[in-house]
């Protein structure tokens, strides 16, 4: 309903623009954060469901603010998105995730850190020449790092993502399709783009309660996974049911709160160190 009404259409305008203005003091913040380390990265187990072992972690970066204090990634990336920002971010992540993986001397030679890349990210020139830089210098470092990347990534530019997603693999990254089965063609994305592996969605392993709800799209997605070859991470495993149940159905890999909560990085190492363990 688009009719002028007096105040009222004032008052929508006024929080339309304090809003923009928000989001426009937090992009002003971003650069000075950057520089100031503000952003910290948290890791978060990937655990192999047979062993039980800790076999990777994704990154998943917070913001420590000087004037709101600590604020989630759900807060300000989307803001970053909006306003052209978000690439500043992913490269900024990307080298913190490098600097992590060096300084683990005693990291399994297996290990791979994921992390996460906007649409803005992956198409990205300086993150690229970054890329290239550590290939030429230091390409053992690399070989520890996952992209993660979603459908939005993917409908942007077809024939450039195509080429960058070959490019990093020679490189000897890999590439994970994120939040699979919320986008509108996952499935036809599957035969377009080359993946090593895809994260089932949360939403799909936290809708599980044994005896409420059947599992039938949680081992759709699995066995799909499993017959093209790829592995499959669940997301978001939060009980003993949905452990056991994503075993079961021969799920590989597995991340929620029911392992480990996001850890900041001395906690990860230990961890890792005591891996097996749950
Ligand atoms: P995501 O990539 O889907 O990351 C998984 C989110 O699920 C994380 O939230 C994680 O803490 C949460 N999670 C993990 N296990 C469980 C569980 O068992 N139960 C529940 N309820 N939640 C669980 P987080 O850290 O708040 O991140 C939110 C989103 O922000 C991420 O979703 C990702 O899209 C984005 N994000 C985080 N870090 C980065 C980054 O460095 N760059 C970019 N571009 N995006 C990032
Ligand atoms: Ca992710
Ligand atoms: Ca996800
Ligand atoms: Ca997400």
């Amino acid at each position: 309903q688009a009719k002028f009404n007096g105040k009222n259409q004032v008052k929508v305008y006024k929080s339309d623009c304090e809003q923009a203005t928000a989001s426009y003091k937090l992009a002003l913040d971003l650069i000075p954060a950057v520089e100031q380390d503000q952003f910290v990265l948290h890791f978060q187990p990937i655990v192999c469901l047979e062993k039980d072992t800790i076999i990777a972690a994704e990154a998943l970066v917070r913001w420590n603010h000087p004037e709101h204090g600590f604020i989630p990634p759900d807060k300000f990336i989307p803001e970053f998105e909006k306003n052209g920002c978000i690439a500043i971010l992913d490269e900024y992540v990307f080298k913190q995730a490098i600097v992590f993986i060096e300084r683990w001397e005693d990291k399994p030679e297996e290990f791979r850190l994921s992390i996460n890349l906007s649409s803005a990210g992956f198409a990205s020139e300086v993150i690229k020449s970054h890329i290239k830089h550590y290939w030429q210098t230091a390409p053992n470092l690399l070989k520890h790092i996952t992209l993660e990347i979603t459908e939005q990534t993917l409908v942007n530019n077809v024939k450039q993502t195509q080429k960058n997603m070959q490019l990093y693999r020679e490189m000897g990254l890999k590439i994970s399709l994120d939040d699979f089965g919320t986008g509108y063609s996952s499935l036809s994305y599957l035969h377009m783009f080359t993946f090593d592996s895809l994260k089932i969605d949360r939403s799909f392993v936290s809708s599980y309660e044994a005896g409420h709800n059947s599992s039938t799209i949680l081992e759709s997605i699995i066995n799909l996974a499993n017959s093209i070859g790829i592995n499959a991470i669940a997301e978001g495993i939060e009980t003993q049911e949905q452990y056991k149940l994503l075993q079961k159905l021969g799920g590989n890999y597995g991340q929620g709160f029911l392992m480990a909560k996001p850890l900041i990085e001395e906690d990860f190492v230990t961890a890792s160190t005591q891996s097996p363990r749950f």
